[in-house]
């Protein structure tokens, strides 16, 4: 499988062509980014983790009866992938409070909801990914009710796969964010799965383990993604 054209180069990934319309390339960068790109950066090794630690969890998924759009891992930091139709929504699951949430209903971080919580944003780069429901997604248009119900049930299904697999690594999933993709007409689950895309706390230290050591600059930011493959313990 070879890379043939520069299809999209976005804030973390690069994604090619291939000679097969179906299949597209994924090549993870090192270059990080936070809120709404205004903050820049480097995270040496990162490429590769999320690379690995994304195939890695959606065998897992594919497992558990979610399908994904893994092909194959082709090197350290590049898959290839079905191509599919990125639905427009990022859709944010949450277990504990923390980020935009706690901010929102003027909460500390780390308590624990009582039942995990499902939103949507508007993936829209000029409207700066607005939340929205799944009223204003049907009204827009930017999936119907059929796959909104798929794309909720998914979310939550790897949200169950993903805090007791993590559960087992002592390790705390706050929250995260997925996207979903149309593939000959199926809802298969894309994008990414990494610490670039979830909060992870050490279970006992509580201890971040993600970008939000980037985003607010609590260093050993390396350090905590290496911790997080570590414990994946992906050979
Ligand atoms: P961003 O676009 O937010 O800067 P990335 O740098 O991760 O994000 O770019 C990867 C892009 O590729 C994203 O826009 C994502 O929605 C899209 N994408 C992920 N998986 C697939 C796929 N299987 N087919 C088509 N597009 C995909
Ligand atoms: N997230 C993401 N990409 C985004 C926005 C959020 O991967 O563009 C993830 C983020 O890493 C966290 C979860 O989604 O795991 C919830 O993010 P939140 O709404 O709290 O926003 P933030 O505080 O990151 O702005």
């Amino acid at each position: 499988m070879e890379k043939k054209e520069l299809l999209y180069e976005g804030k973390a990934k690069k994604v090619f062509t291939t000679e097969d319309p179906d299949v597209l390339i994924v090549s993870y960068k090192d270059d990080a980014t936070a809120f709404d790109g205004q903050k820049k950066g480097t995270i040496v090794g990162k490429g590769a983790i999320n690379n690995r630690m994304t195939n890695h969890i959606f065998k897992l998924f594919e497992a558990e009866g979610v399908p994904t759009h893994l092909i194959e891992e082709l090197n350290d930091r590049e898959t290839a992938v079905k191509k599919v139709e990125i639905v427009p929504l990022e859709v944010i699951i949450r277990n504990f409070s923390a980020g935009s949430f706690a901010k929102k209903l003027g909460m500390e971080e780390g308590i624990k909801l009582l039942s995990p919580t499902l939103e949507f944003s508007y993936k829209n780069d000029d409207l700066h990914d607005p939340f929205i429901n799944d009223y204003y997604a049907l009204a827009l248009g930017l999936a119907t009710k059929e796959e909104i119900t798929t794309i909720s049930e998914y979310a939550f299904k790897v949200n169950a796969v993903m805090q007791k697999y993590f559960a087992g690594l002592g390790i705390e999933l706050i929250d995260f964010k997925i996207e979903f993709g149309r593939y000959h007409g199926q809802i298969i689950l894309a994008d990414e799965v990494s610490p670039d895309t979830c909060r992870l706390w050490d279970k006992e230290t509580h201890e971040k383990l993600d970008k939000d050591r980037f985003r607010r600059d609590l260093g050993n930011v390396e350090d905590a993604y290496q911790e997080v493959f570590k414990r994946l313990g992906i050979k």
